[in-house]
């Protein structure tokens, strides 16, 4: 078995969204009440929340862009300007949370407390770049995450794995000149974000670092694992990542209501050993998840018990 981190708040279940909508406060419960349930609790380390700074968020995104945040959620406007984002009273808050907790896990990573970890956060973060919250992120959890462990414990390449069923279009724009870092991404195409063509693979320093693999509509198992395997372990074995991060978005799992993958529990588990076992090879096993999407309550509950009992090995 091996020491794995969980970090949450339920303050985060304060971002608002308004009734119906599926990026819900509920989703924060629904994974928590399942880990509790299947007594998975009791063998994670929690690890403390804490909020970003705005020093750390601006490692991934423009002043300009945090002080619009901050403003329109001081005005009480419904939605944020720049994209289909909800926002209300807390959810400045809550996404600070989101990312300062990707940041205590990369934290407890690095101090060797923990050999990888889980972070259970919401508003998701994927599809928020630079300058733009979109697709109901605001700030981009796991960019941040990635820039930190790069500034305070000298990760010069970090790899991104995003198997959730849209494109991390925010990481890919963060990171497509960057060069420290590697950006692989599946996800179901033609589909919302409408980007992540395999013709998209990087710029200048980042040349051939972004690694998209579009899939139809339908795909599961065998082509998420086959894109897995084929395309991004040898990315791996060329770049040789000092740390490995995980957008874990289980709306590609089967049934979910915004998108068409086929995912099952399992192969959730599988996808994580494959990442596992390849962090074990180049960076000492270091791996944080941040959770993205999934919306089915009961998909995404059940989904990530499979992806935290294979970061734990209790298989
Ligand atoms: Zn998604």
């Amino acid at each position: 078995m091996l020491k794995t981190g969980l970090v949450t708040d339920p303050a985060m279940r304060l971002h608002h969204t308004g009734a119906g909508h599926p990026e819900q406060p509920a989703r924060l419960s629904a994974v928590m009440d399942r880990l509790e349930l299947l007594g998975l609790r009791d063998v994670l380390i929690d690890i403390s929340p804490r909020k970003a700074t705005e020093d750390e968020i601006a490692l991934a995104h423009e002043r300009s862009y945090i002080s619009l945040v901050t403003a329109e959620v001081r005005q009480h406007r419904a939605e944020l300007s720049t994209g289909d984002t909800i926002i209300s009273e807390h959810s400045l808050d809550a996404a600070l949370l989101g990312a300062g907790c990707a940041l205590a896990a990369i934290d407890q990573v690095f101090s060797g407390a923990v050999n990888n970890a889980f972070c259970v956060v919401r508003p998701p973060g994927h599809h928020a770049s630079a300058a733009r919250g979109m697709g109901f992120c605001l700030f981009n959890n796991i960019a941040v995450a990635a820039r930190y462990a790069r500034t305070k414990f000298g990760a010069e390449r970090v790899a991104i794995a995003d198997w959730d069923v849209h494109h991390g279009n925010g990481t890919q724009d963060i990171f497509y000149e960057d060069g420290g870092v590697l950006f692989f991404s599946t996800h179901q195409s033609p589909w919302y974000p409408w980007t992540g063509a395999a013709t998209e693979t990087g710029e200048g320093r980042g040349a051939g670092l972004t690694v998209n693999r579009p899939l139809r509509a339908g795909a599961g198992r065998a082509e998420i694992m086959d894109a897995f395997r084929h395309a991004l372990l040898p990315k791996l074995a060329d770049f040789r990542p000092d740390l490995l991060l995980i957008s874990a978005g289980f709306d590609s799992r089967m049934n979910d209501p915004l998108g068409q993958f086929a995912l099952s529990d399992s192969d959730f588990g599988d996808l994580t050993l494959l990442l596992l076992e390849a962090a074990d090879r180049y960076c000492g096993g270091r791996v944080v998840s941040t959770l993205e999407g999934g919306y089915s309550l009961s998909g995404l509950a059940s989904a990530s018990a499979a992806h935290v009992r294979a970061l734990a090995q209790i298989l």
